[in-house]
Parts: C-alpha cells; sequence; structure tokens
C-alpha cells in the first residue's frame, strides 16, 4: 500500500469517525444545554456503510481508525461494528474514543471484538463538579470503566483532560499525579472554540498546565511517539505513565496533520476547524464502487487546508464538537 499525500505532501494514514451524534452527557466545552439538533437515524451511515468506507480508505493507505461519537458507546450494535472493522486488513490500530460512561460493561466484549485501546475523556476527578462539567454524569461509573479497560487490555489507556479557567484548573495536578503510580497517558487538551464563536474566557494554554506541573518535579520529554495523534508527551521522576500537551491553539500542529474525519451523517471533514465536507453518503447510497469512493476520499484529502485560521478568530461555526467527534 503506497498511502496517500494531501496537497501540502503531509502522509494521511488515520481516520476518525463519528458512529453516532448522541450522548448520554452534555458537556460545557462541547454541546449546548439544550442539546443540538440530532439527525434522523436515516441520515446517519448505517455500519455497513461505514465499513465499505473504511475498506476504501484503507486501500489508499489509512492504516488507524478511531471510533468516536457523540458517545459511540451509545450506538446500538457496537460491539459487532468494531469487529467487522477490526477484519478490514490494513488496518493495524483500532482504538475509541468515549465518556467512560458505559464503558465498565462493555470493555471486555469490545476487546473481545478486537479494539486495541481506549481514551477516556475525564476533566475533573470530583463527583460535583463532574455532575456539573457533564451536565449530570455519575463520575463513579466512569472510573470503573477506566480500571475494566485497563484490566481488559485496553491499553494504553488515556485521559483527556479539557482545562479550563476557574473550572478544573485547579485539578492539573492531581490529574499529573495519577501518572506516577498508574500506566496511564494524561493528556491536558486546550479548549477549542467549536460551533461557538470566539475563544474562552476559561481557555488555559498548555504552557501555563506545564509551567504549573514543575511544582511536581522535572517534566522530561518522551523522544518516543505515542499513538497516532498530536500530543507531546512528558514523564515525571520515575513515574509509571505520562503525560501529554494538546496544543491546537497554543502552539499549532498542523504541519504534521495526518488524519481525516468521518462524521455520523457521512461528511468527508479535512480538517476539524473548518467547516468543508465531502459528501460520501449520496454515492455510497447510489451504490458507488470502492474505485469511486476512493477517488473521493482522495478528493477530501487534497482538500485539507494547510492550517486553521483560530489565530484570526476564524472557527468553524457549522457544527459543535459532539456533531464532529472531536
Ligand atoms: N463522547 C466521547 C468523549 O467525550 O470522549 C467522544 C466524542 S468527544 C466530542 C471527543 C473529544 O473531544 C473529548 O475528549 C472531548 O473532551 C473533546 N472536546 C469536546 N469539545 C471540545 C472543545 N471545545 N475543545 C477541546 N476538546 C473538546
Ligand atoms: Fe458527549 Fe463527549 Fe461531547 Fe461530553 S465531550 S458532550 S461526552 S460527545
Amino acid at each position: 500500500m503506497s498511502g496517500v499525500s494531501d496537497s501540502f505532501a503531509r502522509p494521511i494514514n488515520y481516520l476518525r469517525i463519528s458512529i453516532t451524534d448522541r450522548c448520554n452527557l452534555r458537556c460545557v466545552y462541547c454541546m449546548p444545554a439544550e442539546g443540538v439538533r440530532l439527525l434522523p437515524k436515516k441520515e446517519m451511515l448505517s455500519f455497513e456503510e461505514i465499513v465499505t468506507v473504511v475498506r476504501a480508505a484503507a486501500d489508499l493507505g489509512i492504516s488507524k481508525v478511531r471510533i468516536t461519537g457523540g458517545e459511540p458507546l451509545v450506538r446500538a450494535g457496537v460491539v459487532s461494528f468494531i469487529g467487522l472493522l477490526s477484519r478490514i486488513g490494513g488496518i493495524d490500530d483500532l482504538s475509541l474514543t468515549t465518556n467512560g460512561l458505559l464503558l465498565g460493561r462493555q470493555a471486555q466484549s469490545l476487546r473481545e471484538a478486537g479494539l486495541n485501546r481506549v481514551n477516556v475523556s475525564l476533566d475533573t476527578l470530583r463527583p460535583e463538579r463532574f455532575r456539573a462539567i457533564t451536565r449530570g454524569g455519575n463520575l463513579v461509573e466512569v472510573l470503573r470503566g477506566i480500571e475494566q479497560a485497563q484490566q481488559v487490555g485496553l491499553s494504553p489507556v488515556k485521559l483527556n483532560m479539557v482545562v479550563m479557567r476557574g473550572v478544573n484548573d485547579d485539578e492539573v495536578l492531581d490529574f499529573a499525579r495519577l501518572t506516577v503510580e498508574r500506566d496511564w497517558h494524561v493528556r491536558f487538551i486546550e479548549m477549542m472554540p467549536v460551533g461557538q464563536r470566539g475563544y474562552q474566557a476559561d481557555y488555559v494554554s498548555s504552557t501555563e498546565v506545564k509551567e504549573r506541573l514543575t511544582a511536581l518535579g522535572e517534566l522530561v520529554a518522551q523522544g518516543v511517539r505515542i499513538g497516532n495523534g498530536p500530543a507531546r508527551y512528558y514523564r515525571l521522576p520515575d513515574a509509571l505513565g505520562t503525560i501529554g500537551f494538546i496544543t491546537p491553539i497554543s502552539e499549532c500542529f498542523c504541519a504534521e496533520c495526518n488524519r481525516l474525519r468521518l462524521t455520523a451523517e457521512g461528511g468527508l471533514r479535512p480538517c476539524l476547524l473548518a467547516s468543508n465536507e465531502v459528501d460520501l453518503r449520496t454515492p455510497l447510497r447510489k451504490g458507488a464502487s470502492l474505485d469511486e469512493l476512493r477517488s473521493i476520499i482522495r478528493q477530501a484529502i487534497f482538500a485539507k487546508p494547510e492550517q486553521h485560521h483560530l489565530a484570526e478568530n476564524l472557527s468553524p461555526q457549522d457544527k459543535r464538537m459532539s456533531q464532529i467527534g472531536g
């Protein structure tokens, strides 16, 4: 498989697939309290349609697939779907991003179906605060899910924390300490303005988080890459796990971007932070051949912009993060 590069010579080998826009939470940075207009079921790609897209993408050199949502574990049939994906030749890394609420009861079957690992979004270790940030979630269930994922071998477990000033930024040391005794990768994510105009007052840069973490000791940069994403990793002295920083705002990593996104309604989105999408659902439903699908996927890859334009205060307004998948 030769692999495809975009028009800026970036090799594209990673597809993030949102399998639903539904979610059992309403995190404050992701969805408005009233929720968003949900896609009618018939407008969502079926699992068979997604499998066809992944087959075509794998032929083009896509080898890493991440399943996301909304919350991917609320979609019925997700375990058998993972089983189908895991049997597609050329896909060597199959992962999933979840809020963890349903992970405790599904981890074992997901692992058996062929899922390699999970990222769990967790923004606080305090039950009341968790309820407030997620507008109703139960932290205990998420912690149970993380333990279960670790036990069944969905590892390395990565925890994603979106840092917000005055909301959870007083917990960055607690999160970093988790990596001392657990082989977990804790990643601090800069909050992005997606579907909400302008920068948020509670944005905290990774530079600031990193400075605060020096209270725990020297952060040693890890030369090796962990996973397929943009995080830069460090380790505290003698820690089992690592600390990562995802810095879309303060230090744009567009030059290394290797990904393409598929939305639940079948739009191929070349860039998370730009609104343009290439429609795959219509050709799929008109019976497009794998060859035709490959050519549409190539078209989306070539449409990848060189970088995002958040610095000029241009952010996508067409969708919220829950509708794209993060
Ligand atoms: N429901 C799953 C979850 O929460 O992990 C998967 C979908 S969620 C949209 C994917 C990721 O996007 C999560 O890690 C979440 O924290 C992140 N996210 C959502 N809104 C964000 C924002 N405005 N800025 C940065 N990250 C965001
Ligand atoms: Fe749902 Fe994930 Fe968005 Fe939270 S971050 S509202 S769990 S999709």
